[in-house]
């Protein structure tokens, strides 16, 4: 599904931020990025999409391969590959359902969406994205007046709701208090395994990652130090 040949990026201020990276990660499975801060986590997770740009190598998403020059392309991958952040990235100002609804944007013509004028079809879509988190009753809330977990749930339904084979997830769980934490991990582990998204979640808790990944790759100073199933994962990672 995701294959990194040899990839490397140089930042434009010269810092090596991934060296010579190779991975193969296959359809619907539930991969863990861990390392200290500065390792080089978010710089992967944000290759796959073309956020960060990779400076050589090759890197592809399906049969498809990542061009971060072509926008259009870009725009075409971002729509198969869906992103959730540590800070959440919600609107605060508007409800849940139409933050949801800005993941079907990329299938409503932009003054539908500008109106927010989404059709029926969308709707639905995004209430099965909102009852698949758990949230479907806070619909109507504003975004700004959930707790943090449940913040983080409606950029997971806002995800789903773009019908992603890709899910990336930048330190989802690393603002939330541990129950809160478990309780989304718990939510994506469910969502991968009902749905076969294939899912790659940065954190820095080796042992959180231990509990719901099959598989844990390692980074430090830019390079994959580990690859493998959670069971050969230690501490040493
Ligand atoms: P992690 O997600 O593991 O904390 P990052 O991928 O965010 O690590 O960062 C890896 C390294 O790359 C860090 O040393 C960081 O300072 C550096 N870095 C990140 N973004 C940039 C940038 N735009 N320009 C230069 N260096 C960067
Ligand atoms: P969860 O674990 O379900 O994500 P919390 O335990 O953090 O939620 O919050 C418990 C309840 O408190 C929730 O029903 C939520 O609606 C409410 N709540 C938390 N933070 C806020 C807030 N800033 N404004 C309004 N309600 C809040």
């Amino acid at each position: 599904m995701i294959t990194f040949e040899n990839v490397d990026v140089v930042y434009p201020n010269g810092f090596k931020g991934l060296k010579n990276v190779d991975l193969k990660i296959a359809k619907g499975e539930f991969v863990a990025i861990v390392g200290l801060s500065g390792a080089g986590k978010s710089t992967l997770i944000r290759t796959i999409n073309g956020l960060v740009p990779y400076t050589s190598g090759t890197l592809t998403v399906g049969d498809t391969v990542v061009d971060p020059r072509s926008r259009s392309k870009l725009r075409r991958l971002r729509a198969r590959v869906g992103m959730i952040f540590q800070s959440f990235n919600l609107v605060n100002r508007i409800s849940v359902l139409n933050n949801v609804l800005v993941g079907r944007s990329s299938m409503t013509p932009t003054w539908r969406s500008v109106l927010g004028w989404y059709r029926a079809e969308d709707k639905e879509i995004a209430f099965q994205s909102l009852e698949r988190v758990g949230i479907v009753d806070k619909a109507y809330n504003r975004a700004s007046a959930l707790s943090g977990g449940q913040q983080q749930r409606v950029a997971i339904a806002r995800v789903l709701a773009q019908d992603p084979e890709v899910i990336l997830a930048d330190e989802p769980v690393a603002s939330l208090d541990p129950p809160t934490a478990h309780q989304v991990m718990r939510d994506m582990r469910r969502i991968q395994q009902e749905l076969g998204i294939t899912t790659i979640v940065n954190m820095h808790h080796l042992d959180l990652a231990r509990s719901y990944a099959d598989r844990i790759i390692g980074m430090r100073a830019g390079e994959v130090v580990f690859d493998g199933p959670v069971e050969e994962a230690t501490d040493a990672v």
